[in-house]
């Protein structure tokens, strides 16, 4: 029997499903049990160029029409989206192996958001009138054209919408190319926004590995690429975009510091320090990995993070009692476990966790590693799993040169009841998304994004806009034209 995640067909092009089985096949594999529950097929050469070849020819039409009338369409996803929450959580439940207990909270519900925000927003984008005089300037704020999405494996709906939903609302069109490990949920946000009215071909999903993505960003057609994934493929994106001279947003890795002062109230602390790591087990780019415990509140902190991490409930995902999944993938849980075994051989400490649950599928316990040092591999490369390093300092200015002491700038956090210690030290952070007595917020009202290598550009909030929108200026003479000759 089909199982109920299969989809209809591998891509979703000019409004409707499409197959072409002459893709290599991709299998989705559920990572609570391991079992196939789905095959999809990459693009063949034929199906990345109608998918380009359709979204170029929607665009132009969906940009003359109102911004409002864009928006409503939007803000109709976004209903439909809330309503069929339930199904579409199980689904990214099947997708991610995210337990149900994160996913009816946090996937197609913020992307309903991004669609609901940008749809709002949609009819407000103007220009602006500039005098010059008796002369004037008057800017028009345009679309891009045609703009690749590809999306990394943890977020598969949140990334299709929040680089979709700006996008769209700017007047662009989209081919959205999910992660060839996730690549289920995209095609409901096609199928939704296509119900909700969007007009064929103005959101397009295609399947695929690498090349597919690369097929996409180097075709001439296309004018800005948002992808988001890891710091090696946005380097090559990067380039291959620049070549093209191409729009880009790069959202990838990051090692973010989260900064714990003696003062601070440490349930909230540790709170934080949980939310920063082991949320969707530990598979989120702004996580506070690199956790810096000043040294009079070190055990402190350490025991209840202990005793707290012991209450995580792992087990079947689409039991909402549930509280901790898998790695997404055999492989990714393999790569944690490499990185923990590194931990213990380069003398960090084992708090707690450590090794993979004794159960199905590609579970890793949660695990806190202290007395880490910022040369360990564990401190300084990006892990992607559930694994938390502890490090000890004794001063402010100290931490703040060891928390920006690495290429990654994605976020940073400071938990302190001296709120003019807060602002100073996270005026100091070389990061993008950064958090005050809290840790990983991501409401699609703030802008999100990274410096450094953790990426450039913005996601979500007006800085969207400008990142999928560009400015004509027009100068009106009123009077006769002055010429030399
Ligand atoms: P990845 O870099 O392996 O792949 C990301 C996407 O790029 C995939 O869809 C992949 O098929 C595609 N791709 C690979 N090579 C390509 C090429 N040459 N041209 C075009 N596309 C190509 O990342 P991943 O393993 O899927 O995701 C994990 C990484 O993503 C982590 O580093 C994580 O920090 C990052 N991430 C960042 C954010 C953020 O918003 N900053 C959010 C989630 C994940």
């Amino acid at each position: 029997m089909t199982h109920p995640a299969q989809p209809k067909a591998s891509h979703f092009i000019n409004g409707a499903y499409v197959e072409d089985t002459s893709g290599t096949p991709i299998p989705v594999i559920y990572a609570a049990t391991g079992e196939q529950i789905a095959t999809v097929y990459a693009a063949t050469p034929a199906i990345v160029e109608q998918a380009l070849s359709t979204a170029k020819a929607a665009q132009k039409e969906w940009a003359k029409m109102t911004g409002t009338e864009r928006g409503r369409i939007l803000r109709r996803a976004a209903d439909i989206m809330r309503e069929r929450n339930h199904e579409l959580s199980v689904l990214e439940t099947y997708d991610t192996g995210k337990p149900l207990q994160e996913t009816l909270v946090a996937d197609a519900t913020s992307g309903a958001d991004a669609l609901e925000y940008f749809g709002g927003l949609a009819g407000s984008l103007t220009g602006e009138h500039i005098p010059m005089g008796e002369d004037w300037v008057y800017t028009m704020r345009e679309a891009l054209g045609l703009c690749v999405g590809i999306g990394a494996w943890n977020y598969p709906t949140q990334i299709a919408c929040w680089k979709g939903a700006p996008a769209l609302a700017c007047g662009n069109s989209m081919v959205f190319k999910p992660s060839e490990t996730t690549p289920l949920c995209a095609l409901k946000v096609a199928e939704i926004l296509h119900e909700a009215g969007a007009p064929a071909g103005i959101y397009n999903v295609i399947q695929g590995m690498g090349e597919v993505g690369a097929a996409l960003v180097t075709d001439p057609r296309v004018d800005k690429v948002s992808l988001t994934g890891s710091v090696p493929t946005g380097k090559k994106v990067y380039a291959a975009a620049a070549a093209g001279m191409k729009h880009v947003t790069m959202e990838l890795g990051g090692k973010s510091p989260l900064i714990i002062f003696d003062d601070a109230d440490v349930e909230n602390a540790v709170g934080g320090a949980i939310n920063g790591n082991f949320y969707s087990s530990g598979q989120v780019c702004s996580n506070g990995t690199r956790v810096f415990v000043q040294k009079g509140i070190k055990e402190k902190f350490l025991a209840r993070l202990a005793e707290r991490t012991g209450n995580a409930i792992l087990g079947d995902p689409m039991d909402e009692a549930t509280s901790f999944g898998p790695m997404v993938t055999e492989n990714q849980m393999n790569i944690v476990l490499g990185y923990i075994e590194k931990g213990k051989e380069e003398g960090a400490r084992l708090i707690c966790g450590g090794k993979r649950a004794d159960m199905d599928g590609f579970f890793v316990e949660p695990t806190v590693f202290a007395d880490v040092t910022d040369d360990m591999t564990i401190a300084r490369e990006e892990i992607f799993g559930p694994v938390m390093s502890v490090l000890d300092f004794d001063t402010e200015e100290e931490v703040i040169a060891r928390a920006n002491d690495t290429e990654f700038g994605l976020s940073a956090g400071v938990f302190t009841n001296d709120f003019s210690r807060a602002h100073r030290v996270i005026g100091q952070l070389e990061a993008g998304s950064c958090f005050i007595n809290s840790y990983n917020d991501a409401p699609v009202e703030a802008p999100f994004g990274g410096v450094k290598a953790s990426g450039v550009g913005r996601e979500n909030s007006k800085e969207a806009i400008k990142h999928f929108s560009q400015v004509k200026s027009v100068y009106v003479r009123m009077g006769d034209v002055e010429a030399a000759f």
